[in-house]
């Protein structure tokens, strides 16, 4: 029998994945917080080739496009 693991729904927290994620233009400097999904900050990853806004349980739970400032995509901080 396996060992219960603490998780939410069944699902292990990515070890890698941020505990807060901040959101920042690489023009200006404003920076905003990532929405949050299943309880965490979403993440940019590669979705399809593309930077997308994940949620750590993957794409499949929970994406959205990586927010715009200043036209261009904003990054991780
Ligand atoms: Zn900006
Ligand atoms: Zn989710």
């Amino acid at each position: 029998m396996m060992k219960p693991t603490k998780s939410m729904g069944g699902m292990k927290v990515p070890a890698d994945w941020p505990k807060a994620v901040t959101l920042k233009c690489q023009k200006c400097g404003a920076t905003q917080e990532a929405p949050m999904h299943c309880g965490l900050p979403m993440a940019i990853k590669k979705v399809d080739g593309k930077d997308m806004l994940t949620c750590w349980m993957g794409p499949g739970c929970g994406k959205a496009e990586v927010p715009k400032h200043h036209d261009m995509p904003m990054t991780m901080a």
